[in-house]
């Protein structure tokens, strides 16, 4: 049989997996990244990664055709150009070419985010679509385009970059180091710090440790007023943001994954509410908005669809 190594690597940790070629996971690891450490660090974490899975094969009926690696940061043609803040070193230098000593299979590097869409474009929820754009809601917002059956990421793959769609010229600062992206405002970390300012202003007394999504989504189904206030900020961006995107693209579906996005059917329900009210009609009657399908393994089975797609 054949399979595929995929390959996420994340700030905490890198997920490895064989994968077969119908996206069927046959085994998959975790380690730590070190990605404080240092380049020649995490270099070594990926190739024993790697080297684990290699090992672990059956070599009597199993071949491995290809190494695909997904990683934060700008990618072009394997060369890491940089924009990987979290991962020490990560800029100006070619992934595949440094990773030659631990395999001489055929590797391929692309942004872990794109990944993520690929992944349901090849083997989730956006199987045999064309047309489709999918948001990854967590710490940050990050996005893939798939534009006629290919991943789009703009001329020599500078763009793509979703979360930094500036929707508030008053709004608040972003990683990024410049004002009301739509990151800073429908993250999940900015529905937390929503919910900070508006239980301060409301006299609520908790500490900002105990605060995640999870907590404020519990809130939110007791009825307690400022969690529903902060939902509703979050709910109110992220539409406006998903709008934008359908009246530019006109996608067939959206795609939203990350933790948050799976904190019930009201959080779909929320979002194609209010995208049906500010999204232009003729642009958005044919897009459908639907939660990714392959969770925690969207980054393992993307980059082993990069190969496949590279083959
Ligand atoms: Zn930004």
């Amino acid at each position: 049989m054949d399979l595929l190594i995929g390959i996420d690597l994340g700030g905490t940790s890198i997920k490895s997996a064989l994968i077969d070629r119908e996206g069927n996971i046959i085994l998959h690891r975790e380690r730590p990244s070190g990605a404080k450490i240092s380049r020649e660090a995490i270099i070594q974490n990926i190739g024993e990664a790697i080297s684990e899975l290699n090992h672990a094969l059956d070599n009597q009926k199993d071949k491995i055709i290809g190494i695909g690696i997904g990683t934060p940061g700008v990618i072009e043609d394997n060369f890491i150009l940089g924009g990987a803040e979290n991962l020490a070193g990560w800029e100006g230098f070619n992934l595949a070419e440094a990773l030659k000593s631990y395999s001489d299979l055929p590797i391929y590097i692309e942004n872990d985010a794109n990944l993520m869409g690929l992944g349901e474009a090849t083997f989730g929820i956006a199987r045999g679509m064309t047309d489709v754009i999918f948001l990854t809601v967590g710490t940050g917002i990050g996005g893939a385009m798939l534009l006629n059956g290919k991943l789009y990421s703009g001329y020599r793959n500078r763009g793509s970059e979703i979360g930094h769609f500036p929707i508030n010229s008053e709004g608040r600062m972003c990683n990024c180091g410049m004002r009301g992206c739509l990151e800073a405002h429908a993250s999940t970390t900015a529905l937390i710090t929503d919910y900070l300012e508006l239980a301060e202003k409301n006299g609520i007394d908790i500490s900002a440790e105990d605060i995640n999504g999870k907590y404020i989504t519990e809130k939110y189904f007791s009825g307690e007023p400022t969690a529903l206030e902060a939902f509703n900020l979050h709910f109110e961006y992220l539409s406006r943001g998903i709008s934008g995107l359908i009246n530019v693209f006109s996608p067939q579906l959206i795609v939203i994954g990350g933790g948050i996005s799976e904190a019930g059917s009201f959080y779909i329900e929320e979002i194609a509410k209010r995208v049906d009210r500010y999204a232009l009609k003729s642009c958005s009657e044919l897009t459908k908005i639907e939660r990714a399908t392959l969770g925690n393994k969207a980054g393992c089975l993307g980059a082993a669809a990069l190969v496949l797609s590279n083959l």
